[in-house]
C-alpha cells in the first residue's frame, strides 16, 4: 500500500482523455511546505499569510519577518510556484485583541461584511506595502504569485495595482532585488464572480474561494452551527457561479484555480473537471484521493453531462446519476 501511494505521488495527474490537471496545496505556515511536497503537490495554490499575523499578543510581523517566512515557503517548495495571499484578517480570522488595528473593527455588527481582507489592507497602506515588499523580495528566491482576498470592487483592483507599483519603486530605489510577480484575485464574493470579465482586465489569474462564495451567495454564516445545514455547495446558484467563473477565465486565457474546500472534496472532483477546471488547491491530506479521481475521469464525457446537472433542481442527485454511468467507483 505504501509503495502504491508512493507511485501515485510521483504520477502526473492526467485524466483518461489526456487532460493535465494541476494539484496544488493550501498552507498556513512556511513549515507546511514539507507536507505539500510529501503529498505530491506541484506548488502552493494558497498560502494563508494571515496565520503569521494571528495570536501575536499585540505585535504584528514586520517586513523582514514576513520576508523570511515567505522565502522559507518558497525555498521549501524547491522551485515550484507559491501563491501568497495577502492578509485575510477579520470575521472568522480575527487579530488578537491586543493588536491595535483590531480595535477599529472589533464591534462590527457584521464582521464578515466589514473591514476585512483587502479592505483592511487598503485601509492600512503602510502595512499593505510592507507585505507587498516582503512578497516581492521572496520572489528573488523562486516562483511567487500574489493573491488578493475578498475582491468585490474594481476600485480595489486599481488601488492594489498602485500599491504594488509603489512597493516596486521603493525596492528599486533601495537596490533590493525582486522579480516581476503575477497578481491574482480571489473570487469569493458574488459581485466578483458576476463582474469577472471586467475584473480580469486587472488581474493575471483568479482563484475561487468556495468557502466564502457559498457563505455570501446563500447568506449563510460559514461558522454558525445553527444554519450549517443550509450551507449547501450543491445549491444551483453556487454551481452556476463557479461554472461561469471557470468558463469566463478559461475563455479569457487567464489561469483559474479553486482553493476553497470544494477543491479537496471528492464529491466535487469530477464536477469541477467537467466545468473546465484544471487547477485545484487543497489541504495536502486530500491530494491523493483527488488525484485518484482525476486519473479515472474522462473529462469529455463528464463535460457533456454538465448542462443537465446545472439545470436540475437537484444537482447532487443528477450528478450522482452521471457518475453512476461512468467507470468511476
Ligand atoms: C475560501 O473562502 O474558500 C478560501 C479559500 O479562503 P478562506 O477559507 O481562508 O476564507
Ligand atoms: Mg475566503
Amino acid at each position: 500500500e505504501r509503495a502504491r501511494l508512493d507511485r501515485l505521488r510521483h504520477m502526473p495527474s492526467v485524466t483518461l482523455d489526456g487532460q493535465a490537471v494541476e494539484l496544488l496545496a493550501n498552507i498556513e505556515l512556511p513549515g507546511d511546505a514539507a507536507a505539500a511536497l510529501a503529498a505530491g503537490a506541484v506548488g502552493v495554490g494558497l498560502f494563508r499569510s494571515e496565520f503569521l499575523f494571528m495570536n501575536r499578543n499585540g505585535e504584528l510581523p514586520n517586513e523582514d519577518e514576513q520576508f523570511e517566512a515567505y522565502r522559507s515557503a518558497v525555498e521549501g517548495m524547491h522551485g515550484m510556484p507559491v501563491t501568497i495571499r495577502t492578509v485575510d484578517i477579520g470575521a472568522d480570522k480575527p487579530l488578537d485583541r491586543l493588536t491595535v488595528h483590531e480595535l477599529r473593527h472589533e464591534h462590527a455588527l457584521n464582521p464578515a461584511l466589514g473591514l476585512r481582507a483587502i479592505r483592511w489592507s487598503l485601509s492600512e497602506p503602510a502595512m499593505f506595502r510592507q507585505q507587498i515588499r516582503a512578497i516581492l523580495r521572496a520572489s528573488a528566491y523562486g516562483k511567487v504569485r500574489m493573491l488578493i482576498p475578498m475582491v468585490a470592487h474594481l476600485a480595489e483592483a486599481r488601488h492594489t495595482q498602485e500599491a504594488v507599483a509603489r512597493a516596486k519603486q521603493q525596492l528599486t530605489e533601495a537596490g533590493v532585488p525582486f522579480n516581476d510577480i503575477e497578481v491574482g484575485a480571489m473570487v469569493e464574493i458574488p459581485a466578483a464572480a458576476v463582474s469577472l470579465p471586467q475584473l480580469l482586465r486587472y488581474f493575471d489569474f483568479v482563484s475561487v474561494g468556495t468557502n466564502d462564495l457559498i457563505q455570501y451567495t446563500l447568506a449563510i454564516d460559514r461558522a454558525d452551527e445553527s444554519v450549517a445545514h443550509l450551507y449547501d455547495p450543491w445549491h444551483p446558484a453556487v454551481l452556476r457561479l463557479i461554472a461561469d467563473v471557470i468558463a469566463t477565465a478559461n475563455a479569457a486565457g487567464k489561469h483559474v484555480s479553486v482553493c476553497g474546500e470544494m477543491a479537496g472534496d471528492v464529491a466535487f472532483a469530477e464536477l469541477l473537471l467537467a466545468m473546465g477546471l484544471r487547477s485545484y488547491s487543497m489541504h495536502p491530506a486530500q491530494l491523493s484521493s483527488i488525484k485518484q479521481r482525476i486519473l479515472r475521469a474522462d473529462s469529455t464525457r463528464l463535460a457533456v453531462a454538465l448542462r443537465a446537472t446545472l439545470a436540475s433542481d437537484d444537482p447532487a442527485a443528477e450528478w450522482r446519476r452521471v457518475l453512476g454511468g461512468t467507470t468511476i467507483i
